[in-house]
């Protein structure tokens, strides 16, 4: 295969005067997806990744949306740890819990309503396997440090290796939310602090049969798996933002996200945070015994639509989290889809762009598992082929922004556009009075003495309706939601 590192191997060392047609900067989801759309295709495709591994840099809560990815791979083979078979939404105060649980039949059968958990060191690492099984070339533990750019089009990369620049009419960025090189080169604005969230995230596992305790304690049998989502001031304080708790095969993924800003004014530490919120009564028993064996923080872009930098450049294209292609409005936590996707198109409009411009690889570079002697030598090198000079204009690689428009990426964006400006209007309202009230109503509805029910339900009901203000007040709050059931 054409890996120049991988978990086993010592770094080898790359021929950078080869010339390839494109390079993607970041082996993640959206890296990845561009590297076997465009590499299938037929082009001469450089992977680049920092990490040892293709993952072993990720942190994400837990669950990937594969509808696209099963539409490019042959995703039985992936490493998969749970189907998601039951959600879960729980309100929370500071001591009680509110909560709706959905299971539906069909999402025990394939294809599980595409959502699994996984392990993203894994996941990352196959998935990048499999464009190198298309033919491309994967170098890891290498970071792209710049752009190289003549007459203004980006040429191809800089990176921290000895003589490391590589040149490729075209580069495709998708080195995650920190993206580090797009700002640098000024490819996209630094992201405002508004549009950021803060999110910490642990695995667990309990010690001896950690499955059969997971299992047992989420009410799983096989292949099961949960993901439940908590809001409200039990979960994230004052914060706008929400816990996750997702179930892998024998450990599980806890975690938070909340705005940056809130990390900023609250008082306490995001990691704090979240040991408050697994200390809460409704979870607690949940961690019982539980031992930490991974931790880690990253960044959510989640600026929507109108945060989109501009996608296509002269001889580059921006994917993924990098394009803040990120959908993060407290019922959805979903960005593995929509990279995934845009990578697949940024892909397409390469291979459009270069028409037939590109160098057609050797026969069996395309073959699964095989090294081509055109690409990369017998020391680990790659070969000196002489490539046509190709210039890739911004104009070139329009497909790729108009297909992502019409694709569910940018539509979702923009239909949730307004959901979380109105979210954080309505925060004390949603997750501090509606969740206390509606405890208060539970309590009193289900309370058990000598009234009659009937007198236990409208006080129930008054306290809501006093909450939300009246009926004039709840009128108007599902007037202000209306476009979530549209
Ligand atoms: C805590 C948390 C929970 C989340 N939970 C979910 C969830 O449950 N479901 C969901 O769908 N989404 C979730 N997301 C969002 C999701 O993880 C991202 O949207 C998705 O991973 C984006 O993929 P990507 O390929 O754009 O970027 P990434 O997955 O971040 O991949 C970028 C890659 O580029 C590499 N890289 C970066 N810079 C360089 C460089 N200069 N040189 C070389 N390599 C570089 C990195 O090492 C990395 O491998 C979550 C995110 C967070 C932070």
């Amino acid at each position: 295969m054409n890996v120049l590192q991988s978990r086993e191997g010592p770094p080898a060392n790359p021929n950078y005067d080869h010339r390839y047609d494109a390079i993607v900067v970041g082996a993640g989801l959206a890296g990845s997806a561009a590297a076997i759309t465009m590499a299938r295709d037929g082009l001469d495709v450089l992977l680049i990744e920092r990490g040892s591994y293709p993952g072993a840099k990720n942190v994400f809560g837990g669950v990937m949306y594969t509808p696209t990815i099963r539409e490019l791979v042959d995703i039985d083979s992936a490493p998969t740890e749970r189907y998601v078979a039951e959600r879960r939404y729980s309100m929370l105060t500071e001591e009680d819990e509110i909560a709706a649980s959905v299971s539906i039949g069909d999402w025990h059968e394939p294809p599980h309503n595409d959502s699994f958990t996984v392990i993203r060191g894994d996941f990352d690492e196959w998935f990048a396997e499999q464009a190198v099984e298309e033919g491309a070339t994967l170098i890891t533990e290498t970071t792209v440090t710049d752009l190289i750019r003549e007459d203004g089009r980006i040429v191809g990369v800089e990176t921290d290796r000895p003589d490391g620049a590589v040149r490729a009419p075209v580069v495709v960025l998708a080195e995650g939310g920190n993206s580090l090189v797009s700002e640098s080169a000024g490819l996209k604005e630094t992201d405002h602090r508004e549009h950021i969230a803060v999110a910490v995230k642990e695995v667990l596992e309990f010690p001896g049969d950690s499955r059969k305790i997971i299992e047992d304690r989420f009410r799983l049998v096989d292949d099961d798996g949960a993901a439940y989502h908590y809001f409200g001031k039990g979960a994230v304080g004052d914060a706008f933002g929400g816990a996750f708790l997702y179930t892998n095969d024998d450990t599980i993924s806890v975690g938070l996200a909340y705005r940056i800003e809130d990390a900023v004014t609250e008082k306490i530490s995001p990691q704090d945070r979240l040991d408050e919120f697994k200390s809460h009564p409704a979870v607690a028993p949940i961690f019982r015994d539980a031992r930490t064996v991974e931790y880690g923080a990253k960044t959510i872009p989640e600026g929507g639509a109108s945060a989109m930098p501009e996608l296509v450049h002269d001889g580059a294209l921006l994917v993924g989290d990098t394009a803040g292609l990120v959908l993060n409005n407290g019922v959805h936590l979903e960005g593995t889809n929509m990279a995934v996707e845009s990578g697949f198109h940024a892909g397409k409009a390469v291979v459009k762009a270069f028409g037939s411009k590109a160098t057609p690889r050797p026969a069996d570079a395309a073959t699964a598992g095989t090294e081509s002697a055109g690409q990369v030598r017998a020391d680990g090198g790659v070969s000196n082929t002489t490539r046509p000079s190709v210039t890739v204009r911004a104009s070139d690689l329009q497909s790729y922004p108009d297909s992502l428009e019409q694709s569910f990426v940018v539509e979702n964006l923009e239909h949730y556009e307004w959901l979380i400006n109105r979210v954080v209007e309505d925060k004390q309202l949603l997750f501090e009075d509606l969740p206390e009230a509606l405890a208060d109503a539970a309590a009193e509805y289900f309370t058990i003495d000598r009234q009659p029910k009937q007198t236990h339900g409208r006080l129930a009901k008054e306290r809501i309706m006093h909450t939300v203000g009246g009926l004039r007040g709840a009128i108007k709050l599902g007037w202000r939601y209306r476009k979530m059931i549209r």
